[in-house]
This record gives structure tokens, sequence and C-alpha cells, in this order.
């Protein structure tokens, strides 16, 4: 059951647990779950605001609401992908594959899992685990730490 998977640079690496996440998936599927229903409230609260922009402009929407409307709609769309990226993580955890590279198999760090949950690649298969979050003077992410 083991992934034989080379080491990267893990000094708390507990022999004997299974090779993969440094948490318990339980962990991380409570984590997701939460992660999950946030975005999806996320996405419902901006569905609403996208309605209501649209009732309330003046003259129907498609004038002075337009880049706003638009801005939007970015975020609603943003949105429905973080939400269907957590479902792909929750889906993975199922299935036993969390925590592994979908690209080399590699266990993907703890430390990037915990930045980003939904990761699906290690750090060399994707430098860029979310495909948003620049990362900032020393390395840190910024804009997107773990509360
Ligand atoms: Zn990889």
């Amino acid at each position: 059951m083991t992934a034989g998977v080379a080491n990267v640079q893990g000094p708390a690496r507990q022999p004997g647990s299974a090779a993969g996440p440094g948490l318990p998936l339980p962990r991380w599927r409570g984590l997701l779950e939460a992660q999950w229903q946030a975005r999806l409230r996320e996405v419902t609260e901006l569905a609403l605001a996208y309605h209501d922009t649209a009732e309330r402009a003046p003259g129907g929407p498609g004038r002075d609401a337009a880049p706003q409307l638009r801005r939007l709609m970015q975020r609603a769309v943003a949105a429905r992908r973080a939400l269907a990226d957590t479902e792909e993580a929750l889906r993975r955890v199922s299935a036993g594959r969390y925590g592994q590279c979908e690209q080399c198999s590699a266990a993907i760090p703890p430390g990037r899992l915990t930045l980003t949950p939904e990761a699906r690649y290690c750090p060399r298969c994707a430098p860029d685990p979310g495909g948003q979050v620049t990362p900032g003077p020393g390395g840190i992410p910024a804009g997107r730490r773990p509360r």
C-alpha cells in the first residue's frame, strides 16, 4: 500500500504511516468539506448579487450596470471553478488518491496541501498549486493564507 515515493525533503516524516499527506485523511476531508461549504455559499451569494444588480439597473442590464455585472460574473465563474476543484479533491479523498500528484503520482508535500487543499499536482509538475497563487517575497504565497 506504500506508494514508494521518494522523500521530498520532509524531516518530520513519520515512519509507519502510509505515504501521503501529513494529516490523516479524515482531517483533510473535514477541511475540504468546510471549504466546499464556504465556496458553495460564495457561489450562491455571487449569483444573488448578480441578479440583484441586473434587476436594479435602470433600463435593464447592459448599460450602467454592465461593468459591475461583468465583474460579478467573473467572480462567479472563478467561485464555481473553485467549488468544482474542491469537489474533485473530495472525490480523490474517497478514491484514496488524495495527496498524490495526478501527473507523476508523487506525494504532494503537506505544506502545499495546507495552503491549497485542492492541489492536484506536486510542485515539480505545477509550481503554482491553485493556478493563481503568486509567491510573495521569500516564497510565501500572498493573499491565500490558511485561517
Ligand atoms: Zn508531479
